[in-house]
């Protein structure tokens, strides 16, 4: 059996005469950046969020960078975040020459430790950015109540949560701001680059609405330092189609989420931890084994793809090196980075795909 790690190639068959059409439809408009579809498209998504306000974006790493210039943050700012993340979390902050500090994350969700944060915070802190991982959203009302204490701002990077539920309320509205990607094989994928960015304040909307497209107010009137953040029409168009079909698609993920863990239930492997809180829409469905390399000889030996989410904690690359972090500080991280491996997930894995992946495991 050939199985695919994210089957975007079976969604696209699904979707293919709504895609199609949407996208011609963007090229006999030529309206081919913002304009119509994506002022649609966040008013749509405003609705799936229920946030007050969306600014979608060029990408989910131009949100996050969107997000802490909006609140001005200044080179040696600290920003307190995960160090078990895709590099875009700590890179952003990195880039504009801010501190990432970095906080150990819980055993059971991989998400930050709350329990640990308040540790990391002086007079120089300026914003909190929890991460919620493979799709589960982190502890945010625990954040969001040690923010308010110090007076700091949370940006919640949802890259992997988007349609994720926390407490009744979705991912993206769980805190001042909430930052999402669109990126191909996240659960709301576009077929290029895209992201989003959600906050309940207008002012801060407003902002960020303008950074986002060279700090203009009106045209050629530059208020603020900006970057070109810019979404495009087709990618818009594409993500109003997949959006439709978004709610099917997390209810096939959670069960099989929940699938994996109960078949994978005997076996000597750590099966994801999701509180009863919260959803999670398993943007990874990731596993912790004792000999991960043999594991996953084993599973691409016959056709199962596999990933590491992720082999090296954020604090040990080459590019945050200047940083000079000790490792041991991080013994959750190290472990967890040691033994984590993810399995082929998408709504369109089929049951029989997954019953053949956990025989060989
Ligand atoms: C994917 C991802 C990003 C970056 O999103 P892009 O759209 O690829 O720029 C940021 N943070 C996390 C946790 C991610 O998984």
């Amino acid at each position: 059996m050939k199985i695919d790690f994210v089957n975007l190639r079976v969604q696209y068959s699904q979707y293919k005469e709504e895609i199609d059409s949407a996208v011609l439809k963007v090229f006999s408009s030529c309206q081919f950046i913002q304009g119509d579809e994506v002022s649609k498209l966040e008013e749509e998504l405003v609705g799936y969020v229920r946030a007050k306000h969306c600014i979608s974006c060029s990408s989910g790493t131009d949100a996050l960078l969107l997000a802490l210039m909006s609140i001005d943050i200044q080179p040696g700012d600290e920003v307190i975040t995960t160090p078990f993340t895709f590099i875009a979390t700590a890179e952003v902050i990195s880039l504009l020459k801010a501190k990432p500090v970095f906080v150990d994350i819980d055993e059971s969700t991989y998400n930050i430790d709350p329990s640990r944060i308040e540790e990391k915070i002086n007079s120089r802190t300026r914003a909190i950015m929890p991460v919620c991982l493979y799709g589960q959203p982190a502890d945010m009302d625990d954040i969001n109540e040690i923010a308010g204490r110090h007076n700091l701002i949370v940006i919640e990077d949802a890259a992997q949560s988007f349609g994720a539920e926390y407490k009744g309320r979705r991912s993206c509205n769980l805190s001042h701001i909430g930052c999402t990607s669109f990126f191909p094989s996240k659960p709301l994928g576009c077929y290029g680059d895209g992201g989003a960015i959600f906050t309940n304040d207008e002012k801060m909307a407003d902002k960020i609405r303008s950074m986002m497209n060279h700090g203009q107010a009106r045209r050629y009137e530059h208020q603020y330092i900006g970057i070109n953040g810019r979404l495009d029409a087709l990618q818009a168009a594409i993500l109003r189609v997949k959006l439709g079909h978004l709610d099917d698609e997390v209810q096939r993920r959670v069960y099989l989420g929940k699938r994996y863990t109960e078949l994978l239930n005997r076996k000597e492997v750590v099966t994801p931890t999701v509180k009863d809180d919260r959803t999670s829409v398993y943007a990874q469905y990731s596993i912790r084994v004792n000999d991960r390399e043999r594991v996953i000889q084993r599973l691409n030996e016959a056709g199962i793809p596999t990933a590491i989410h992720y082999p090296i904690p954020v604090y040990r690359q080459e590019a945050l090196g200047y940083l000079n972090i000790n490792p041991d500080e991080y013994p959750v991280t190290e472990e967890v980075s040691r033994h984590i491996m993810s399995l082929p997930m998408s709504a369109f894995l089929t049951e029989e795909e997954q019953d053949y992946i956990v025989r060989y495991i």
